[in-house]
């Protein structure tokens, strides 16, 4: 039997990823299953620009970008209202599609909810980088959104 106890909902903030993580409140919903909500910062901020040896950001930056994370993540549960939802919210610091991947074994996922695309947004391509490496490597089902869907 398929039960969806857990819903995993990666965000990069961008207004195009807020029609998956519906669809993923609204599944958690339906199938009384628990919402997750993760954003992954990414690890090229881990390296500054630097023409001959690439300088490793200071703690303080990192710590700095993990709590914008945390307040992202709030910020988007006011603003969805999903406070009802009860989610868990999760930063991690890597690279997305990996951490991403990482996030739905560890976390025991059933479903995780992306949009096509994310914040890069080539609508001409038909998913975004990290999209395809979420369908091809997810050990659960992906349900893909397009940006525009509702
Ligand atoms: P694009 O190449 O158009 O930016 P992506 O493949 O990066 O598209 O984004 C597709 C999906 O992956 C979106 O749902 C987006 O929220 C998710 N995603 C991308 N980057 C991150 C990130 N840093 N943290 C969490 N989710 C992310």
């Amino acid at each position: 039997m398929i039960r969806i106890r857990r819903i995993l909902a990666p965000t990069d903030f961008s207004d195009h990823t807020m029609p998956a993580v519906r669809y993923a409140a609204e599944l958690a919903d339906k199938f009384g299953a628990e919402l997750i909500l993760l954003h992954v910062v990414p690890d090229t901020v881990l390296a500054l620009p630097d023409a001959v040896m690439p300088t490793p950001a200071p703690m303080a930056d990192l710590n700095a970008l993990i709590e914008a994370g945390r307040t992202g993540l709030a910020n988007l549960v006011a603003a969805l209202k999903l406070e009802r939802h009860k989610p868990r919210t999760e930063v991690r610091l890597g690279s997305p599609e990996r951490e991403i991947v990482a996030a739905a074994k560890d976390l025991h996922a059933d479903l995780v909810c992306i949009t096509t695309h994310g914040r890069g947004g080539i609508a001409r391509v038909l998913l975004g980088s990290v999209a395809e490496m979420i369908v091809r490597h997810a050990p659960c089902p992906v349900l893909t959104v397009r940006p525009g869907a509702c």
